[in-house]
């Protein structure tokens, strides 16, 4: 089976192709354009959902899609969906960071969980849906640490470690990560099809 993933960012495309390793994987960039889908949900459910089902229209492939974000408990839930333009200006990670690590500065280091979530939506040609979600829970520091990843992970220590998820290699935080998760739950519905 050909699945579609809503996506033209290469490194999640090779991790969904290491995790769904019994089907073929294209990207965006692999069939004809088509205008980028507006996210416009409320939540990483209905994000993920909207970009799945135009792909799945345009298409006439199955399709997956992800949509993600860091979800502060001080913040109620905030950046949340917003997490890629919370300074107003999509994808400046280094500006969405300093906002954040600036909006939570007087929070007390118990107070200063998180969790990054993921929603991943599959819709299938004939219109049948599937969402599943994955979350790494853990904690913001106050400054950033690591090279690695991208986004906040510079200033997330996951639970159970002591370094950054910008510090740990890319297998490692695969195996923990909202996203690898979600992506393996997704791995058992494709079984089951
Ligand atoms: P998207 O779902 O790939 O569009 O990600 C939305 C935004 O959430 C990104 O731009 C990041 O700011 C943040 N984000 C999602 N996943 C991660 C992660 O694994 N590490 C760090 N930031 C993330």
């Amino acid at each position: 089976m050909r699945i579609l993933l809503a996506s033209r960012n290469k490194k999640k495309i090779v991790e969904l192709r290491r995790i769904l390793t019994t089907v073929e994987i294209v990207g965006l960039d692999d069939v004809p354009p088509f205008p980028d889908t507006v996210e416009s949900g409320l939540t990483f459910e209905e994000n993920a959902l909207l970009k799945a089902r135009d792909g799945a229209r345009v298409s006439g492939m199955p399709c997956v899609a992800d949509d993600s974000g860091l979800a502060v408990d001080a913040l109620n839930g905030m950046p949340g969906v917003f997490s890629a333009r919370w300074s107003g200006r999509h994808g400046d990670d280094q500006a969405n960071l300093d906002l954040l690590l600036g909006q939570i500065g007087d929070v007390p280091d118990e107070y200063r969980g998180g969790a990054f979530v993921c929603a991943a939506a599959l819709v299938m040609p004939d219109g049948t849906e599937h969402v599943v979600m994955g979350e790494m829970r853990g904690t913001i520091i106050r400054e950033a640490r690591g090279t690695g990843g991208f986004g906040y992970d510079p200033i997330f220590v996951p639970d159970g470690h002591e370094v950054t998820s910008a510090e740990l290699t890319p297998e490692a935080k695969d195996a923990i990560s909202h996203r690898g998760q979600a992506f393996r739950e997704l791995a058992k519905v494709i079984a089951e099809l």
